[in-house]
């Protein structure tokens, strides 16, 4: 295996559903999303292991990663967040992978490829757009859509969903604009039920409002990022712990790589493309073999990023190659020898003295970008 790879710790994803569920009632459902290959962690083990945990739905975007699923013997519940074009609908149906439907259109689409395949009843969940200004329908016209499934006749209102635009935010503005989407929520569960019809399972908490609105839990929760170990946002560790409901997340991902070569340098010489670093003093170089590429961006180096050798922060030096970096280890350094293992970001136990969060916060995104992006040439390295 290369020395740049991933090291993905399924214990530790499990360890954080479990901790999760401390969270929620009894009876209340967990959806885990596995999208993006579950946040970049690969999401054939994150979803056995996801399963094996006792979760009840998985979650896709793309009809791919489900027929993907389907394809390594998943057999658990898939829902679809995203929308299936024309051309993959028979895939979608051909993998039991249950829709967000919103309009009439799509909804017909459904029924007719289900029929086709000569299922018994489909499910689907209607997806209410309450304020995240993303897929749904308008709450108003909820029961009219609700109406039109069940008049299929083959497809099954399976549940209804929305989502939230700001639960991860604390500010006062947040906190009001997810209140009134989740009372927008319950108005169309409400047509829908006032129309004789059942909504079925009503769920909308992401990962924030799994964690800080326990009030909207409904019959499921969708948690994504803190399943992986990664704080939702202003609903991190600290807010909960002084709010009284203290969580112990772990990070679930370890990204690690090696010092390939050690060079000397003398001051005046510059380092990488555009000779944006120049030596100031003799020096000595650390070559990773990790770079764009395998996404370790080249923003990254722009703010400054460090890399943990030995248990100590070593700072990026020059721009970010497609496939290498370099770090500056100081002169004669003791500590550190060629093919050292050299920690971006990940657990404390693993050597690293910085979490995806770190990095997402010196570099101004989510720890979601972090680990979504790492490339196909990363290996997963898997423990449990
Ligand atoms: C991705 C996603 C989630 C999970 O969001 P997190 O912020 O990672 O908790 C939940 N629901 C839907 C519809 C999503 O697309």
């Amino acid at each position: 295996m290369r020395a740049t790879k991933a090291i993905i710790h399924l214990e530790n994803f499990k360890h954080n559903i479990k901790e999760i569920r401390r969270f929620t009632k009894p009876g209340v459902k967990m959806c885990v999303p596995v999208k993006a290959d579950a946040y970049g962690h690969g999401s054939i083990e994150c979803a056995k292991a996801a399963l094996e945990a006792g979760v009840e739905f998985l979650a896709v975007a793309a009809v791919e990663e489900g027929v993907e699923l389907r394809e390594a013997g998943i057999k658990g519940r898939i829902l679809l967040f995203s929308l299936a074009s024309p051309e993959e609908i028979h895939d979608a149906v051909k993998a039991d992978l249950t829709p967000f439907v919103f309009d009439e259109e799509y909804i017909d689409m459904f029924a007719k490829e289900a029929l086709r395949q000569g299922k018994k009843s489909y499910p689907v969940h209607l997806a209410v757009d309450t304020g995240m200004g993303r897929i749904g329908c308008y709450a108003k016209d909820a029961a009219s859509l609700a109406r039109h499934i069940a008049d299929t006749g083959i497809l099954f209102h399976e549940g209804t969903m929305t989502h939230f635009a700001t639960s991860d935010g604390k500010s006062q503005a947040d906190c009001d604009y997810t209140k009134k989407q989740f009372e927008e929520f319950k108005s169309a569960i409400r047509g829908i039920e006032e129309a004789g019809l059942s909504a079925g399972i009503c769920h909308c908490a992401n990962s924030a409002a799994t964690l800080d609105l326990p009030e909207t839990h409904m019959g499921m929760v969708r948690p994504g990022i803190i399943v992986y170990g990664y704080d939702a946002d202003e609903v991190n560790a600290q807010y909960l712990a002084k709010k009284g409901t203290p969580i112990n997340l772990k990070p679930v991902m370890t990204l690690e790589t090696e010092v390939c070569a050690i060079r000397p340098f003398k001051k005046g010489m510059s380092v990488g493309y555009g000779r944006t670093w120049i030596a100031e003093e003799d020096t000595d170089i650390a070559l990773l073999p990790i770079g764009y590429g395998d996404g370790f961006l080249r923003r990254f180096a722009q703010n400054g990023i460090k890399v943990a050798i030995n248990g100590k922060a070593y700072p990026v030096r020059g721009r970010i190659c497609m496939d290498q970096c370099m770090v500056d280890i100081g002169k004669d350094n003791k500590e550190i020898q060629r093919w050292d293992k050299a920690v971006i970001f990940g657990c404390k136990e693993d050597g690293a003295l910085q979490t995806a969060d770190d990095i997402a916060k010196l570099t101004e995104t989510i720890s979601y970008e972090i680990t979504t992006v790492l490339t196909r040439r990363v290996p997963r390295e898997f423990c449990s």
